[in-house]
């Protein structure tokens, strides 16, 4: 294993901000892991776990432990019945293409989630999910390695405690469990109606009829492209802020500020509000602050245009919070996180 030193963070991200890290470090198997966290709790260095680096910001300080980038390889059919196929598949894989093979072999379950960048081993950090489906939906179980006790434990998908964008991983074990490989149960059933709204849009516009697995890959890519911004043209780290969650209080005020305000219902006495709509209304789509671009297809995404650091990134960042908090007293919460 070959530890390197003074890595500037931002080649490790697709934002391309922050300073250096003092050490980084690349993992190809599980056991690498269990040696990397023994020697550096023997020199007290603290320890960052990175895949894609696409849902990671770095500031401008750098890190003063070591970057564990997670390469762990693996795919590998561990059960198959009549309606199912069970999966495991190392963390360090790359998630679409994961999700390219689990299509090209007739499995649904993750479909939807194609062109999501970044690793197999980070989608349960976030509960990565797009057009409908997230990956708490077919995530049977993971082997992780527990950073506190140094074993590697099973966990389920119960255990992970999965919401909206988040789990244990964000919140309440942040930091804890290195995952090595994660445990997908797809099913052999075609894709079926109803579908999220903008798909269903697209295929209507389309004039599609017949759903297949490869039929709403394509048209998830093709949607994902129009909508989103290359990170390896324009570096950004997807949707910056989470969508809104409002209780059912709030939304007559809301409605009065703007009747037009779209509202969705989660069947649990709170709504969802896109945040990128409130950005948009508040004028701050396409606009240029601190060298940061609100994107202008999608003001969720901020691209990193000119910026010279975290400070403008920051600044950038405040400046939209506040005024959404202006208009619509709504406070928004940054997706990614940061080291
Ligand atoms: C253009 C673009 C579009 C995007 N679209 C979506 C989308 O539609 N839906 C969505 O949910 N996200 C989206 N994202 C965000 C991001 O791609 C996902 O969250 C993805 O799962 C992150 O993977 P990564 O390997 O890059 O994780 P990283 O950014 O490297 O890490 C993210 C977090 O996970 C932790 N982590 C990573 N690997 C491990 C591991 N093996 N064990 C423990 N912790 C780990 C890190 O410490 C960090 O806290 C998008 C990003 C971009 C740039």
């Amino acid at each position: 294993m070959d530890i390197h030193t003074n890595i500037p963070i931002k080649n490790l991200t697709t934002m391309k901000i922050g300073g250096n890290a003092r050490f980084m470090t690349e993992i190809h198997t599980p056991e690498e892991i269990e040696t990397v966290y023994k020697n550096a709790k023997k020199q007290s260095l603290p320890i960052f776990v990175i895949g894609g680096g696409s849902n990671v910001i770095a500031k401008d300080e750098g890190y003063s432990g070591i970057i564990v980038r997670i390469r762990i390889p693996g795919f590998e059919v561990i059960a198959d019945d009549l309606n199912s196929t069970t999966i495991r598949i190392g963390a360090g894989e790359n998630w679409d293409s994961v999700v390219k093979r689990t299509v090209d072999m007739g499995l649904s379950g993750i479909e939807s989630m194609s062109g999501i960048p970044g690793t197999a081993g980070a989608g349960p950090v976030q509960n990565m999910g797009a057009y409908g489906q997230e990956i708490a939906d077919t995530l049977q179980s993971l082997s992780v390695f527990d950073s506190q006790t140094g074993i590697f434990i099973l966990l389920t998908n119960d255990d992970c405690k999965f919401s909206y964008r988040n789990s244990i991983f964000r919140d309440s074990a942040k930091g804890r469990y290195v995952i090595a490989s994660i445990v997908l149960k797809l099913s052999k059933n075609q894709p079926q109606p109803p579908f999220y709204e903008a798909l269903q849009k697209y295929f209507d516009e389309h004039n599609i009829k017949l759903f297949t697995q490869k039929v709403v890959r394509d048209a998830v890519l093709d949607l994902r492209n129009i909508k989103l911004p290359d990170p390896t043209n324009l570096p950004n780290s997807g949707s910056f802020f989470k969508n809104a969650i409002v209780e059912a209080w709030q939304t007559a005020d809301l409605k009065k500020i703007d009747p037009n305000i779209p509202l969705y219902d989660m069947g649990d006495g709170k709504f969802k509000v896109p945040t990128g709509w409130l950005i948009e209304n508040v004028g701050l789509k396409g606009q240029l602050l601190h060298g940061i671009r609100i994107y202008d297809k999608n003001a969720l995404v901020l691209v990193n245009e000119s910026a010279a650091s975290y400070a403008d990134l920051a600044k950038a960042r405040d400046e939209i919070v506040r005024q959404v908090i202006s208009k619509f007293h709504i406070q928004i919460e940054q997706e990614p996180l940061e080291i």
